[in-house]
């Protein structure tokens, strides 16, 4: 999959822009605080649905604008297809080739994209939710389905959760209500479960190769999934019915603390470094080579499912990379687009580089 033009109109610091990017490998370069990272977060709304470092969506908006308007062409096996979003005040559009889209969850599993950005160095070293948020990000792009059972599981989390925190202020609640939403709980679950499962063993054969090769055999990467239920089940009716007695066994621990204590947003996705958890012995450079095996494992994964490549996001993350790395992830491009920002103009990059200078939310080709 290759995205091949940009437009953005009062979107961050760009007034209005149209970016013509190449196959292989683009960089963005300029000076801090040009808008290398606002093209990257244009690109990536549409492949995640909102944006990956606001907490509002009107902090997109240009400063005294109404509001903003991003545009992404691409080509994936099916051809040329476009996709646009805008917001004004409370009038949210998204369209595919011109064609409205209902919701988000519409428009995610169109263009793909693989995000690496400096934050993600925290995955290894937070909590949980980070990982799971990377599950989520990774499995939602490939199949569409994983986004409903999500959102159903949610909805019947807090509507559980909400029932939990009446008795523990000591309101009456009908018990029946609270194991029913137990019921469906584990109904999503059961199939959020499978996939989670089944992605993450694909991903641990590539990440565990990729780390392999990057440090020349000298760090060994293995990543496991880790749910409430038994690691060996794989078979959804199975997960189902293993999820209806954990999610019902500790009622009454869960009635005094008010909330859930079991279930899929309670997930983690561990990962050891030779043999011990990253997150408690992993040097900076480890994370950043677990992460890097993570997201270019995620590259192939996504493209065995879906028939393609997603498209390759490096904010800033090349640049930190040591040569023997920046080597491996710029000799490994084959058929992928990259999109690279950074502050210099790399002239180790090789001649076939799209580059794009960027000033003050303006780009220009070189
Ligand atoms: P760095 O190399 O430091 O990462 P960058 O080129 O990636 O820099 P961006 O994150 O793209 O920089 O931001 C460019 C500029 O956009 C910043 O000066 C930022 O203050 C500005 N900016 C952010 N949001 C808005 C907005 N809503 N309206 C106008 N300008 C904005
Ligand atoms: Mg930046």
């Amino acid at each position: 999959m290759v995205i091949k033009k940009l437009k953005a109109e009062n979107f961050r610091n760009i007034k209005k822009c149209e970016i013509e990017l190449s196959p292989g490998v683009n960089i963005f370069y300029g000076n801090n605080a040009q808008g290398k990272t606002n093209a990257i977060e244009a690109m990536y709304i549409f492949a995640r649905g909102k944006s990956f470092r606001a907490t509002e969506e009107k902090e997109l908006i240009r400063f005294s604008e109404d509001g903003f308007r991003i545009y992404a062409e691409y080509e994936d096996k099916s051809g040329i297809n476009s996709l646009e979003y805008s917001l004004f005040g409370k009038d949210r559009r998204r369209k595919k080739n011109g064609y409205k889209l209902e919701s988000v969850k519409e428009m995610i599993g169109n263009l793909k994209a693989v995000l690496f950005y400096p934050d993600d160095l925290l995955l290894i070293k937070e909590g949980p939710e980070k990982r799971r948020e990377f599950l989520n990000v990774a499995i939602s792009q490939c199949y569409k389905s994983y986004i409903n059972y999500y959102h159903n599981y949610k909805k019947a989390l807090e509507n559980r959760n909400c029932l939990l925190k009446f008795i523990s202020k000591g309101m009456y609640v009908d018990e029946n209500e609270l194991i029913s939403w137990s019921y469906y709980m584990a109904e999503y679950a059961a199939h959020i479960y499978v996939m989670r499962k089944e992605y993450v063993e694909k991903l641990k054969v590539y990440s565990e190769k990729i780390m392999r090769e990057i440090s020349e055999g000298n760090e060994n990467l293995d990543i496991f999934y880790k749910s409430d239920i038994r690691s060996d089940i794989s078979d959804i009716n199975e997960a189902k019915e293993e999820y209806k007695k954990v999610l019902t066994s500790e009622i009454e621990r869960e009635k005094a603390v008010g909330t859930s204590l079991f279930g899929i947003h309670r997930d983690d996705l561990l990962v050891n470094i030779n043999g011990r958890a990253a997150r408690l012995f992993s040097s900076q450079g480890q994370q950043r080579s677990i992460v890097l095996s993570l997201k270019l494992g995620e590259g192939e994964v996504n493209r065995d499912i879906c028939g393609e490549y997603p498209i390759f996001l490096f904010d800033d993350v090349l640049s930190e990379l040591d040569e023997k790395r920046k080597k491996y992830v710029l000799d490994g491009i084959g058929e992928k687009q990259i999109i690279i920002t950074s502050c210099e103009d790399d002239n180790n990059l090789n001649k076939d580089v799209n580059k794009i200078r960027v000033n003050m939310g303006e780009y220009s080709s070189i």
